[in-house]
């Protein structure tokens, strides 16, 4: 029949952990991404939390961010917020806080293993006589 999809018992290779578990599916290909959506090691759920992590950084110092009280920072800087973020994000530091002139960012894990994104802009006032 014209349009039918045909589908097949194949052995889904999950691409996070390697685990191969039987499923149906159209051909090879979306029965290891059916896998590795569903497997019990958590890598899919925690590339979508690194996805988002980054994705947050990108609206909070990127370009969309221009006409804010922030404006965009430099491909380097994204590159140090990034790295900082993945630092968070694997458990290499609880938190990393980043001098970028008059803003800062800050990155940090909350009590619910989420990674918090943080950019503030400081602003002081001093007098002396
Ligand atoms: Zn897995």
């Amino acid at each position: 029949m014209l349009g039918e999809i045909e589908m097949a018992n194949y052995e889904g290779t999950c691409r996070y952990c390697g685990e191969i578990q039987p499923v149906l599916a159209v051909d090879q290909m979306e029965a290891d991404v059916r896998i590795s959506e569903k497997c019990s090691c958590g890598g899919h759920r925690r590339e979508k939390r690194h996805t988002a992590m980054e994705d947050n950084i990108q609206a909070m110092f990127g370009a969309g961010c221009d006409g804010t009280l922030f404006k965009a920072v430099t491909e380097e800087q994204m590159d140090l917020i990034n790295a900082a973020g993945g630092a968070v994000f694997e458990g290499h530091a609880a938190s990393v806080s980043i001098g970028l002139g008059k803003t800062a960012a800050k990155l940090s894990i909350t009590a619910k293993g989420n990674v918090k994104v943080e950019r503030s802009f400081g602003a002081k006032i001093q007098m002396e006589s």
